[in-house]
């Protein structure tokens, strides 16, 4: 781990910083939680407690899945705890750095500060603070329903952490479904199942994520099912993601997609070109990157499917241009990106594909999308198309034009604008445009 540390500090410091502050300092062990770091003087003492705790904590939970509390000590304070008169427990006290490190297994990096909203995510959003801001009163309990990396564990662990930093002495749990599940089998193999209650029930908020994974286990639906009951009676707060929603779980109980029905389900849908842009350009603000806005937009542009891919994508593009030693421009982006660009040409989405489908959709014909009429009902159809066709394929705006029977550039950029907008402000076509990229995808 502290190879990993010190790389991970390498590339955000001056040359100078990280030899004055990183290599002077070194580990010395690790004790439960604890990373116990020596360094030369109470300066660097300071500066280590100040600047790098939660580091340490982000890239140990990155690298490990657990937080690592760093335990800064000078050779005197080591001196100091190797003095038998001291009892241990005293100068370990004395020398923690302060900072409280709730054991509720959250990311630290998941909180609503670096979660960035759209109209994807709007309403999860909203939810999502509304009940860390009044748990176990409006919506409970919340289920967070969408596919893979569009941020349902993100924004449900913004939850616990808005819920400590409001009420410190909250207690907080996060769980995936399969933890819940194992924690409970282990519970009975070990007869521990009283304890196992006290854990799971002594709790103001729980966290439990990604539940379609209790379909199958019975023993486990059954047991969540008692947990929830005495939850959901105490008004305490439970938050739930799922891939569906419930009823949609294959082989969840009944009772259970009832229970869950009686809060809000909100879902997430992929994020649009305006709010991946926005995600990149936070994402390469924390990670003090430098890149220009054509190039965000950019790679933006190239992954539309979901959140984690776009990190992905921005790793890449970071990664190539370290390897080749040039700054992060448009066409190293282009590079780094090329083969991810010919999947999306080999998945074999063409514009008159989505024409075709628009157009089924809508009952109107192909001709009328590429046509001139300007009544709503092949209006709004065809501006979708365009949309979609932006969305979904490489083509550049004229070409799109083109295939819409020779539509100058800037048509097909108003269409888009204008859908971008409508799927914030309108449901019915949300829905539609949801429906339809689903289906072209597949
Ligand atoms: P899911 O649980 O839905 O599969 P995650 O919550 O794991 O997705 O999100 C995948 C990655 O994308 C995480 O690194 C997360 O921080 C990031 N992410 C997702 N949505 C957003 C968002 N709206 N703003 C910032 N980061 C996001
Ligand atoms: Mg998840």
């Amino acid at each position: 781990f502290w190879d990993y540390l010190t790389k991970k500090l390498k590339s955000s410091l001056t040359p100078v910083s990280y030899t004055t502050w990183v290599e002077s300092a070194h580990p010395l062990y690790i004790s439960g939680n604890d990373l116990h770091i020596s360094v030369p003087s109470n300066l660097h003492k300071d500066y280590w407690e100040r600047h790098y705790t939660e580091d340490i904590a982000i890239y140990s939970f990155e690298l490990n899945g657990i937080e690592l509390n760093p335990i800064i000590e000078t050779a005197e304070d080591q001196a100091k705890k190797e003095e038998p008169a001291t009892p241990k427990n005293n100068v370990e006290k004395t020398t923690t750095t302060g900072h409280v490190f709730h054991n509720s297994h959250l990311n630290p990096k998941y909180t609503f500060d670096s979660f960035i909203t759209g109209s994807g995510n709007q309403m999860a959003h909203a939810a999502a603070l509304a009940v860390a801001e009044d748990p176990g009163t409006i919506y409970n309990p919340l289920f967070i329903y969408g596919g893979v990396g569009l941020g349902k564990t993100h924004l449900m662990q913004a939850i616990g952490h808005q819920m400590i930093k409001l009420e410190p002495a909250a207690n907080v749990k996060y769980v995936t479904s399969e933890t819940f599940a194992n924690d409970f089998i282990n519970s009975i193999q070990t007869r521990t199942q009283e304890e196992f209650r006290q854990e799971y029930r002594n709790v103001d908020l729980l966290l439990i994520d990604d539940i379609q994974f209790f379909g199958e286990k019975e023993g486990t639906q059954e047991e969540f099912f008692h947990t929830f009951n005495e939850l959901y009676a105490n008004s305490k707060q439970i938050v739930m993601t799922s891939d569906r929603l419930p009823n949609e779980i294959p082989k969840l109980q009944d009772r259970l997609v009832s229970r869950f029905k009686w809060g809000l389900p909100v879902d997430i849908t992929a994020p649009d070109l305006e709010t991946r842009i926005a995600i990149l350009r936070n994402k390469a603000e924390a990670e003090n990157l430098e890149i220009p806005n054509d190039t965000l937009s950019y790679i933006a542009e190239q992954v539309d499917t979901n959140v984690r891919e776009l990190e992905g994508a921005l790793l890449r593009v970071q990664a190539y241009s370290t390897m080749n030693k040039e700054d992060i421009t448009k066409s190293i982006a282009a590079d780094a990106l090329k083969s991810l660009k010919l999947n999306k040409e080999q998945n074999g989405l063409t514009v008159g594909k989505i024409q075709s489908r628009v157009a089924k959709y809508y009952r109107v014909s192909v001709n009328d999308l590429k046509g001139k009429k300007r009544v709503k009902t092949i209006v709004v159809p065809r501006q979708i198309a365009m949309y979609l066709a932006r969305e979904l394929t490489d083509k550049s705006l004229p070409q799109i034009g083109m295939e819409f029977g020779g539509k100058d550039h800037t048509t097909v950029m108003h269409s888009c604008d204008k859908i971008s907008e409508l799927v914030i402000k309108n449901d019915e076509i949300k829905r539609a445009v949801n429906e339809l990229k689903d289906e072209l995808r597949n």
